[in-house]
């Protein structure tokens, strides 16, 4: 398979349908960018009955929130400890506690405002990889036990129950957690932000972002902003240069594969309970259902990039190893997003002239997170009050040798994906 073929899309319902921006208009709020951080600030900035204006490069979605594996996950992809052990007592308690609760914010939203994505709660499964897996497992099940989270250790019979595959040692359940399909939720938060009577344009690239005496001016192709305030919500996608910003993080790409329906017969083994799974593997992997029985299957790589037919190669026979009835199944979709990593897998919300934020570099865990930090920064804007941000705003933010790193990564996913054939496994067991 040659061409990106994106299952969301396929399953998505209809597209938003926005104009372009034409003319000229001013506004409270601008927003750059219609993902899921951008689609819930302009929602919260709406509701506070604001004006705000929407801008969106492609389509609602057209980056990682339109392209990534659905998991909505409580917390930042690091242990708490860790993210603790980085941004000091109060400011990392704060955030995980923040972010705990982010599928409770997620799930809430998408039922109060009836947004049709696929919504299931039925956890997640972290899977062991390898017995430095487990351990791993063990010490995240610590961490979050002790600050109150719901977590379950699950020996490898009960994972593989509930997977149907014996390929683990064992996995750690997060019962907050669960799937969407993420085009649709963020198409949904779109339209409940229009409803709310934000304006929304898609095909608007700002060209421009310059501040002026009393405002900011924002440039497109056909049109003009001046807004008193400015939220850049591109994160991995950033089109720029913006002279007033460079948001600064490691583009890492991930790639996913999905199958037509699967027969009923192997619905009923594979992931019964309807969790969303990755693993503990430094190349991580992922798979899931979707509501149609379809399995998904993703990891670090770009599948749609050069190294594409290592990448293709190696998810059929993951799948394979995986699940032995699955074999030769061909993938109908295959697809890649990119990752916005920063060095140390905290997102930054970076403050970068008056009335101005960017947020940017959540790490591979962005529905929660996007939701949060948009609808926060949205607020903080407004009112004036940074006091409710999830994360101390930064004012400047470096990542050394970006380009670098992030060519780094996507060599070794290739090494990685090649060693598990030459050696006839799957290179993540
Ligand atoms: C393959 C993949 C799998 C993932 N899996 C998960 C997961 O399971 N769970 C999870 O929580 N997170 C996951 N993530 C992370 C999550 O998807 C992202 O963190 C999240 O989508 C970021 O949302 P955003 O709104 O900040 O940015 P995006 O969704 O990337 O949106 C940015 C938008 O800005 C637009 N834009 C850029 N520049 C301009 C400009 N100059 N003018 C106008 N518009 C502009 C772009 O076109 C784009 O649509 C995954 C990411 C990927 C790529």
């Amino acid at each position: 398979m040659t061409s990106e073929t994106i299952l969301w899309r396929a399953t998505g319902g209809e597209p938003i349908g926005a104009a372009p921006l034409r003319g000229r208009v001013v506004v409270d709020l601008a927003v750059i960018g219609g993902g899921f951080t951008g689609c819930a600030a302009a929602l919260e900035a709406a509701r506070m009955g604001a004006s705000v204006i929407l801008l969106e490069a492609e389509t609602i979605g057209h980056g990682g929130s339109g392209r990534n594996v659905g998991l909505v996950n409580a917390g930042l992809w690091l242990p708490p400890d860790e993210v603790i052990a980085r941004l000091g007592e109060e400011a990392g308690a704060r955030l995980v506690a923040e972010l705990a609760a982010a599928p409770d914010r997620v799930f809430d939203l998408i039922a109060r405002e009836g947004i049709d994505c696929e919504a299931r709660r039925a956890g997640t499964l972290h899977l062991a990889h390898a017995p430095s897996g487990l351990r791993d497992l063990k010490g995240r099940l610590a961490q979050g036990r002790w600050r109150g989270a719901p977590l379950v250790l699950l020996d490898a019979a009960e994972t593989e129950r509930r997977t149907g595959t014996a390929a683990y040692q064992g996995a750690l359940f997060d019962p907050r957690a669960g799937t969407i399909q993420p085009l649709g939720y963020v198409r949904g938060l779109a339209r409940t932000a229009v409803r709310a009577g934000a304006a929304l344009h898609e095909g608007t690239p700002v060209r421009a972002l310059d501040r002026l005496a009393e405002a900011w001016s924002l440039t497109t192709p056909e049109g003009e902003v001046r807004a008193r305030s400015v939220l850049v919500a591109t994160n991995a996608y950033h089109l720029g240069p913006l002279a007033a910003v460079r948001p600064e993080f490691v583009t890492v790409s991930y790639g996913q594969v999905a199958t037509d329906p699967l027969p009923q017969r192997m619905r009923s083994r594979l992931l019964p309970g309807g969790e969303g799974c990755w693993d503990t593997a430094l190349v991580m992997s992922s798979f899931r259902m979707d509501a149609d029985g379809r399995l998904i299957l993703g990891a670090i790589g770009d599948f749609s990039g050069p190294g594409r037919a290592i990448h293709q190669d190696w998810a059929a026979r993951k799948m394979a190893a995986l699940f032995p009835d699955l074999a030769g199944m061909p993938f109908r979709y295959c697809w890649s997003g990119r990752i916005a990593m920063t060095s140390d897998h905290v997102p930054k919300i970076l403050g970068f002239g008056p009335s101005a934020l960017a947020c940017f570099g959540y790490s591979g865990r962005g529905i929660g997170p996007g939701t949060v930090f948009g609808t926060e920064a949205a607020r903080a804007l407004l009112t004036g009050a940074a006091d409710g941000l999830p994360l101390p705003m930064v004012t400047m933010h470096r990542e050394k040798a970006a380009a670098l790193r992030g060519t780094g990564v996507e060599a070794g996913a290739c090494i990685a994906h090649l060693a598990g054939a030459r050696q006839g496994s799957t290179g993540g067991r």
